[in-house]
């Protein structure tokens, strides 16, 4: 027995203003013939996890790529290309293979392809023909198009928002795969397209018990796996849109009940799940109305997660202007502003324009009086289930009562750590803002006395009527009122 495993993946914000470049992946996940390390990136781990699982089977693995971007603005046709082609050149070095598993986002999208993974798998199937059999574990703000269900045997989507469950769902569909290789098991998959939307927190109901249900019913009646594929709202792509995945042994008419079932109870919970989102002078009133910090302000607009540049200044400015000091805020990405710092050195205090650098979204750079209090090259900080992200070079820095961090790699704010590396302890603090969306959530809440999503201007617009949508399969709720009014199914 002989698998091929590869990794690749970005999740696209079709308008932010960043193009995804080499570099992004370079920065973010880049490994070859893999060579994971210590600590694997959250998108690689699971290559590792079913390499192993193999190598208990005495089965062979031929590992490809393993890549990520940071997410941002459309990857670069050549970009795309050339790691596309990569998985393809080993995949046909390494034929004849028994099986083929995939680690992809969902929702990356290049010059001249709407659905790269999409595009990918196809491409794969071209290569392998149509027995090998192929399974894909996918990020839940993925998109899928009908081609992609049917050139793959199995999906498993995460399924926690935050994302703290990719290495389990990556053992979910190593059992299903390996019953697949073993011949016992025929997987068939269900899909039914919600019609919908939006941006659904798992920390909190009804999504919470949703979940919960979705596991509740694996394992029974024949249901391998329940995912529901969110769909990622900024990318505006033909199949963007909430999707209801169940996986059955050999039994697609009953997958398909149970997929529009859930399907449908989730539509009806569409007001509900809707996070709300408050203005930058209420998220700071009432940060300051607690007794007791920290208040953690999430900066949702400018999360690097999402394709936010992550150096926007909005909330900032305001914090400065109402004289808020005992405040941290991580991170701000600009390279420019780092280099300077690094090269003055701990101790140094100088006049330092910062962030609001990489366009409108980010709004107008901080021009402040700062003392460099730390620094460190090459760091490397905590982040979701054990993974670690890059922040190139990092520095601490001090200015009128607020501790900053800022970095050279863009990366999203996902674990206290961020700012314990550097030696602030952000529990010591009244206000702590960080750059995500809901990634924080669940190292954030360990220490949080209260947490606040804010909606500040910036790249990621909460309000879905008002995201720009030119190319999304229509009609879909809240752009369309009503879009199960007719009949017909979206043509993805
Ligand atoms: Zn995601």
């Amino acid at each position: 027995m002989k698998l091929f495993t590869a990794c690749l993946g970005t999740e696209t914000h079709t308008t932010a203003p960043l193009p995804t470049d080499l570099a992004a992946f370079e920065s973010s996940h880049l490994v070859r013939g893999g060579d994971h390390g210590d600590v694997p990136h959250m998108f690689g781990a699971p290559l590792v996890i079913w390499r192993e699982h193999a190598k208990k089977r005495g089965w062979d693995v031929v590992e490809s790529l393993s890549a990520f971007a940071t997410p941002s603005g459309i990857t670069v046709r050549k970009v795309y290309e050339d790691l596309r082609d990569e998985i393809l050149a080993d995949l046909k070095a390494a034929m004849p293979v028994d099986g083929v598993l995939l680690s992809l986002h969902g929702a990356m999208v290049a010059e001249g392809y709407d659905d790269c993974e999409d595009d990918l798998v196809h491409r794969i199937r071209e290569i392998v023909g149509p027995d090998i059999p192929m399974g894909a574990e996918l990020d839940l703000h993925c998109h899928i198009t009908r081609r992609f269900t049917n050139e793959v045997n199995a999906i498993v989507i995460y399924k926690e928002y935050p994302h703290t469950d990719s290495r389990e769902r990556a053992e979910d569909l190593w059992k299903i795969m390996e019953a697949t290789f073993d011949g016992t098991c025929k997987p068939a998959i269900s899909s039914f397209d919600c019609r919908m939307i939006g941006c659904y927190h798992t920390t909190r109901e009804p999504m919470r018990s949703f979940v919960d249900r979705m596991s509740a019913l694996e394992g029974k009646d024949g249901v391998l796996s329940v995912s529901l594929g969110h769909g990622f709202p900024w990318g505006d792509v033909p199949a963007e849109g909430t999707r209801v995945i169940v996986v059955t042994d050999d039994n697609k008419t009953f997958g398909d009940e149970l997929a529009e079932k859930l399907g449908r109870e989730l539509w009806q919970m569409r007001d509900e799940i809707t996070p709300r989102y408050v203005d930058i002078e209420t998220a700071i009133t009432d940060a300051l109305a607690e007794k007791e910090g920290p208040v953690v302000i999430a900066d949702m607009a400018d999360n690097p997660g999402g394709g936010g540049p992550g150096d926007s200044t909005f909330i900032i400015r305001r914090m400065l202007e109402r004289g808020i000091g005992m405040a941290c805020v991580g991170g701000i990405w600009d390279p420019v502003a780092t280099g300077i710092c690094v090269g003055a050195g701990i101790g140094a205090k100088f006049q330092l324009r910062l962030g609001g650098k990489t366009g409108k979204v980010s709004g107008d750079p901080l021009d402040l009086k700062v003392e460099v209090k730390n620094v460190i090259r090459d760091a490397y900080v905590k982040s979701l289930g054990g993974s670690q992200r890059y922040l190139g070079d990092a520095v601490w820095l001090h200015a009128e009562g607020i501790d900053f961090v800022v970095h050279s790699a863009r990366t999203q704010n996902n674990h206290p750590h961020f700012f314990e590396a550097l030696g602030i302890d952000p529990t010591k603090l009244r206000i702590v803002v960080v750059k995500s969306m809901q990634h924080f959530h669940a190292e954030y809440s360990k220490i949080a006395k209260k947490i606040i999503y804010c909606a500040a201007p910036g790249t990621l617009e909460w309000d879905m009527t008002k995201v720009s949508h030119d190319k999304i399969a229509r009609p879909v709720w809240p752009i369309d009122d009503d879009p199960w009014a007719t009949n017909s199914e979206r043509p993805w």
